[in-house]
């Protein structure tokens, strides 16, 4: 069921010393070796990138859309096969691995259709003059994957990049694999051309600190934690390299008084637990208003105590573990420097069990704003619930952190929706619902949370340069 691990290079698969193991977090069983990529190998790839993109930036945008959503119909098919890897290897349930599938091929397939509409510009000139805009691809992409979304965070970057006639090298997460490699064998059987998406595994450090200063790769695609993304950012700034940075997040909740408060907060905690709160647009720091707090905060406790644990190949579980052994010493850290702050426990807190990464549904409430989790984010199924005393309160809160992904808000009140929109320092703002983003949409950070969006028809533009063309008649 889980697919042999290889490098992908230059059109071909490539095995190499596999020692790095890859372990289910449900059961802590090592279900695979991952191969290595070595020195020699990122070179090759490199070398496949540049090969790749001559070909590909010189293919029809509707070839190109056409590749994108042959291979998007052949991940479709095979959702199942790779919705049962993705759980395997990340422990997440297999109906929100199934969707996850469906989401990456939505990716690729928006992304097809804007290869299409790439437009440039005309500008009116003098007589005898043309200046016409171009939108081009920029070149040989070297991008990262995170492993809370194995098959649809990658699939958002080769997608962005592919539609617009970039060539890729992905480093996909050592921990979550699969999801990457079962995007690369559509690809192949979809019949893009050598060289133009090409993957590797290995030590993350080794492998952007070769291949980020290359002269050749001409844009840094990110997704992972600010503190990685800021190095990362630094690495491509020596060589002037763009970068397309998805970083973290600590999104907020405003729960204002004239909400429906228990379908909000039922609604509240099925969505912090999902994916195990391994989610960078994840709700996590909840304002309510003193009048509703108490409901609010008993509901949501109630809901997230109730959330069925375990691993994720059974049925009827709505959460699996951690995704990797580290995420619980991290989680329990923080929630015990919450409470050592005054705040207080209302569920959870600790670590489930002794076999696999899983951690307890955990809510905080009334917590001081000093304690760590009100400025890191916790990356896992911890919520902190604490009371504002109005709009104002709950605005300043929300944007007393570095981050700005995601925010969100219950509310249907007009004149405080639109205090929200202007006031709330967020790249994505949802109100009424605590879905952050759709393939159409623009997806990504302001302030700490990143550079560039994904998604949406802004999504190939941090792929594309733009150049403009002076066209004169005659030699002036
Ligand atoms: P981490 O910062 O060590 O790694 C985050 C990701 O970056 C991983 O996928 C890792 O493979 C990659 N990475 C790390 N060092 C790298 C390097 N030098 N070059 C290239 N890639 C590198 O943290 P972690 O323990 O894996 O995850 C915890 C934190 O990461 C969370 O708190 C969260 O903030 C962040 N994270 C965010 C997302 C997201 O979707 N934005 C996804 C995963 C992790």
């Amino acid at each position: 069921m889980y697919p042999d691990l290889k490098l992908f290079i230059g059109g071909k698969w490539r095995s190499t010393e596999a020692d790095m193991p890859v372990v289910n977090p449900a059961t802590e069983e090592e279900i695979a070796r991952l191969p290595r990529a070595s020195v020699s190998d990122l070179d090759d790839a490199l070398d496949a990138a540049v090969k790749g993109f001559r070909v590909w930036s010189r293919t029809s945008p509707r070839a190109r859309a056409d590749t994108i959503l042959r291979a998007a119909a052949l991940i479709r098919d095979r959702q199942e096969d790779i919705a049962q890897s993705i759980t395997l290897e990340h422990g997440k349930p297999l109906a929100q691995a199934r969707l996850e599938v469906i989401r990456g091929a939505e990716f690729f397939e928006w992304d097809a259709g804007e290869a299409m509409r790439t437009y440039g510009r005309i500008i009116p000139a003098a007589p005898g003059h043309k200046f016409a805009v171009h939108h081009q691809p920029v070149g040989v992409v070297a991008a990262f994957s995170p492993w809370n979304f194995p098959m649809s965070q990658p699939a958002r970057k080769i997608a962005g990049a592919l539609a617009s006639g970039c060539s890729v090298i992905l480093k996909a997460a050592e921990e979550t694999p699969a999801g990457a490699l079962h995007i690369v064998r559509a690809f192949e059987d979809a019949g893009l051309p050598a060289g133009v998406l090409n993957l590797v595994f290995g030590t993350p450090a080794e492998i952007s600190g070769h291949l980020i200063p290359q002269d050749p790769v001409r844009l840094v695609a990110f997704t992972g934690s600010t503190t990685v993304g800021r190095h990362l950012t630094t690495l491509a700034a020596q060589n002037d390299t763009r970068v397309l940075m998805e970083l973290g997040g600590h999104a907020p909740v405003i729960v204002c008084e004239d909400t429906d408060v228990h379908t909000a907060a039922v609604s509240s905690a099925v969505r912090k637990m999902r994916n195990a709160g391994q989610v960078c647009t994840s709700p996590t720091r909840f304002f309510a208003h003193e009048s509703i707090f108490e409901d609010y905060a008993a509901a949501f406790a109630a809901r997230a105590e109730a959330t069925v644990v375990g691993d994720g190949r059974k049925d009827g579980v709505e959460m699996g573990p951690t995704a990797n052994a580290r995420r619980i010493p991290a989680l329990a850290e923080l929630v015990d420097d919450a409470v050592a702050q005054g705040g207080t426990l209302v569920t959870g807190g600790a670590r489930l069990g002794n076999t696999g990464y899983f951690f307890e549904p955990t809510v905080l409430m009334n917590v001081p704003d000093t304690a760590r989790i009100m400025q890191e984010e916790p990356f896992g199924p911890v919520a902190v619930i604490n009371p504002v005393a109005s709009l104002d309160e709950a605005i300043e809160q929300a944007n007393a952190v570095p981050y700005g992904l995601a925010g969100y808000a219950f509310t249907n009140r007009a004149d405080y929706i639109d205090r929200l929109v202007d006031e709330v320092e967020v790249g994505n703002l949802s109100i009424n619902t605590l879905e952050a983003s759709m393939p159409e949409t623009p997806f990504g950070g302001v302030k700490s949370s990143g550079y560039g969006r994904e998604g949406g028809t802004e999504g190939l533009e941090n792929y594309m340069t733009v150049k403009n063309v002076w066209h004169s008649a005659r030699i002036v």
